[in-house]
């Protein structure tokens, strides 16, 4: 039903439009009286635009259905209008794409701009523990304290003497029970005679600064020693 409808409705929109060619033509061959005079270029205007203050018993709109001269400036004010148009969404889809642009370009900048090489940069840091007690259980406060920078460390840190060789868990906690990491990273010993030493890859440029423990846990002896560390 709905479909028939459409149907017939595109073929009245088909026979309109055949009549409006064959009425044009014959106006444009001079086939057509048109009633009084030609009205002026400001009314022809305000008609190609389809400007709503002209009203259809206008009889000037009547002469320009049926004068050869009106019709074909009529029609080409409409081209122009037409063209205009176009020129206006052409402009306007330039303008829209050149603001993406910039949108994408200030994006980028503002990215950029948050992770400068300063920030990416990776700092070296050495912890040295060579002289930290190594017995299980002693409390933290007997031992050295620690500073890092809240940036992206390569952290070399000399292990206490005696201490195993192997892999190791370097954190960083919240406390000194392996509460709350903020980084870790594994690594294993180099080094030689009671001298280990360890260098891992920490990122604490989300952490806060603030008072933390630094932990070695050896992968075996699964013991975790734990230093108080500052992070600035
Ligand atoms: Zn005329």
């Amino acid at each position: 039903m709905r479909l028939s409808w459409r149907r017939s409705s595109r073929a009245e929109d088909r026979f309109e439009s055949w009549i409006t060619e064959q009425h044009q033509r014959r106006v444009l061959a001079g086939e057509t009286t048109p009633s009084g005079p030609c009205p002026g270029e400001g009314f022809l205007r305000d008609l190609a635009r389809k400007s709503k203050s002209i009203a259809l018993s206008d009889p000037r709109i009547d002469h320009t259905a049926n004068c050869r001269n009106c019709m074909s400036r009529l029609l080409e004010l409409r081209g122009e209008n037409r063209s205009h148009r176009q020129q206006i969404a052409f402009t306007a889809a330039i303008a829209s794409c050149t603001l993406i642009a910039v949108s994408v370009v200030v994006f980028w900048y503002v990215i950029g701009r948050k992770t400068t090489p300063v920030n990416t940069a990776v700092v070296e840091e050495t912890v040295n523990l060579s002289d930290a007690g190594t017995v299980r259980g002693e409390q933290p406060g007997q031992l050295q304290s620690v500073e890092l920078p809240a940036k992206r460390v390569h952290l070399t840190i000399i292990l206490p003497r005696f201490s195993f060789a192997g892999q190791y868990l370097v954190a960083v906690t919240r406390d000194q029970n392996g509460n709350g990491v903020v980084a870790e990273g594994v690594a294993p010993t180099s080094g030689s005679g009671t001298q280990q030493k360890i260098a891992v890859d920490l990122d604490l440029r989300s952490v806060k600064a603030g008072a933390y423990f630094l932990s070695t846990t050896h992968e075996q002896d699964q013991a975790a020693y734990y230093y108080p560390l500052q992070i600035k």
